[in-house]
């Protein structure tokens, strides 16, 4: 059987050392995180995900502003309310829940976050202390998916340096900077994507292989190495029946088990240790902000 990576059980402990951090940084500054969150739209699974971000961060002691818009809001409101937030004291993260309406342009609308107080870590600003910083990741907004993924990783507590890692998908949220944290931790980094050739045999010789791609169950046992470590970052919906569905990932849970040393499951694996990160994302940024 292989070592199931428990998401939960791990977010739950970063959780718990947050709520500590919090409790010290209201000792000392008479004041806690603030996180402001916008969501634009009614989009389903966005509304699910800002419920366990919010309900988390005020759990473990982040003053959450919650500022839920209409789909019909214009680009230049929501830049507005961005800047409004940009000068709120109170507010020292700020999550734009995405996907955004068509009409938006997404990346104006990130970049338009003070890096300061961009607690998913996407700014570019961001993207390019990750890319360049050579020292840990302590006092990094670092995007929280691939972040969370590493500290997964150091469970094991394996030595991670020299691994071959391949990453299979390049987006910016997840892939890119996944690839920059395994190369950081001195892994030989291969992301592949849809245009890859060969992409099978690449994977195969993966030591850990964190799949990003949003297929279901689309990695089966062929493209896994014997004794792989695998991180499983989709989360698909697939229909079990007319009435019912389930959350699957990537890869094909049943039939890579009995090959992989470690694994996590989906759900339950990736999934809570990203709002875990998001949450340490905005304590950080709270404590930077409180030193200026
Ligand atoms: P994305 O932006 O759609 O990127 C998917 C990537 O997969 C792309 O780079 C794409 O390649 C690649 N890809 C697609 N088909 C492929 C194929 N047949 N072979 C190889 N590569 C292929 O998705 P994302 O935002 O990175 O998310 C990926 C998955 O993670 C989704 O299931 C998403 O729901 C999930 N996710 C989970 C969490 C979490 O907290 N657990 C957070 C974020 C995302 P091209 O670039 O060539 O198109």
């Amino acid at each position: 059987m292989p070592h199931i990576l428990n998401g939960k059980k791990v977010a739950q402990k970063l959780k718990e050392n947050l709520k500590i951090e919090i409790e010290n940084i209201k000792l000392k500054f008479n004041r806690v995180p603030g996180l402001a969150v916008v969501q634009v739209g009614n989009v389903a699974a966005s509304s699910v995900y800002v419920k366990a971000k919010t309900k988390a961060a005020k759990e473990v002691g982040i003053n959450v502003f919650d500022h839920h818009l209409e789909e019909t809001i214009k680009q230049s409101e929501l830049i507005n309310l961005i800047n409004e937030l940009n000068d709120n004291k109170d507010v020292d993260g700020i999550l734009v829940q995405l996907p955004l309406p068509k009409t938006i342009n997404e990346d104006l609308v990130l970049n338009s976050i003070k890096p300061e107080k961009d607690a998913d870590g996407f700014h570019p600003l961001n993207v390019g202390k990750l890319s360049i910083s050579t020292t840990n990741n302590e006092n990094l907004l670092i995007p929280c998916t691939p972040y969370g993924c590493l500290l997964l990783l150091r469970e094991l507590n394996i030595n991670l340096v020299g691994k071959n890692a391949v990453v299979i998908g390049r987006s910016n949220i997840v892939g890119k900077p996944m690839a920059q944290l395994l190369l950081k931790e001195s892994c030989t980094v291969t992301i592949v994507h849809s245009k890859t050739l060969d992409i099978e045999n690449i994977c195969k010789k993966a030591d850990i292989l964190i799949a990003a791609i949003g297929k279901p169950e689309f990695i089966k046992k062929d493209w896994v190495k014997e004794g792989a470590i695998i991180i499983d970052v989709g989360i698909n919906r697939v229909e079990i029946n007319k009435e019912k569905s389930k959350l699957v990932g990537d890869v094909l849970f049943s039939d890579v088990e009995d090959k992989v040393s470690a694994i996590t499951p989906v759900p339950g694996g990736v999934g809570p240790m990203t709002i875990g990160c998001l949450l340490r994302n905005t304590t950080i940024a709270c404590k930077k902000n409180n030193k200026n």
